[in-house]
């Protein structure tokens, strides 16, 4: 099957709404969604994503693209859909930031490995395998397709110190939303996002 190739899209901010929405689940494949997907391939590569979610491009539905060369696997990227955390091994700290959270990093505790279930690009049943950076990435964009960012998982006192940062990508947001054609923000210079 010919790739499609898919638009470098806006990735939302935080404080738009559908960064809290409870992604649907697919249930059929069109047109659609394979532009969807396509699109949020070339997201994530043009703003050198190791993840990203449909809700950071603006549709609440249960897909999330992933890029293993980010995490020096050599496969090309490719979307997951549906997925369900069906295991989870072992305990890692490190430092995670995210595409709709510019200039936003803490250190947060992440499985090792991680097994997910779900649907492949071409609609078949699939079980996921994956450890270190790609299972944080992973479970990462499983929660933004439940509606939680990573630093829901901060404690109070961190999230108050970020209170300040947050208000100013609300504003952003709420700006950029009300244009159509926006600029594409930036982030993920100095480490990697999802
Ligand atoms: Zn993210």
């Amino acid at each position: 099957m010919a790739q499609a190739a898919g638009r470098n899209r806006r990735v939302v901010l935080y404080g738009n709404p559908v960064l809290r929405q409870r992604a649907r689940p697919v249930r059929q494949f069109n047109d659609d969604l394979r532009r969807l997907m396509a699109d949020l391939k070339t997201t994530m590569l043009t703003q050198d994503g190791l993840g990203l979610a449909a809700n950071q491009i603006g549709e609440a539905v249960s897909v999330f693209a992933l890029c293993p060369r980010g995490a020096d696997e050599d496969r090309e990227p490719y979307c997951v859909l549906n997925p369900v955390v069906v295991a989870t091994e072992g305990r890692v700290e490190a430092e995670e930031g995210c595409l709709s959270l510019p200039a936003v990093y803490d250190y947060l505790p992440r499985p090792e490995f991680v097994r997910i279930t779900g649907l492949d690009d071409s609609g078949r049943e699939m079980t996921l395998e994956v450890h270190g950076l790609l299972a944080r990435a992973v479970m990462h964009e499983t929660d933004h397709l439940h509606g939680v960012l990573f630093i829901d998982h901060l404690g109070e006192t961190r999230r108050r110190m970020l209170a300040s940062r947050l208000k100013e990508l609300e504003v952003r947001e709420a700006d950029a939303h009300g244009r159509e054609d926006c600029q594409v923000s930036g982030g993920g210079e100095e480490n990697r996002c999802a």
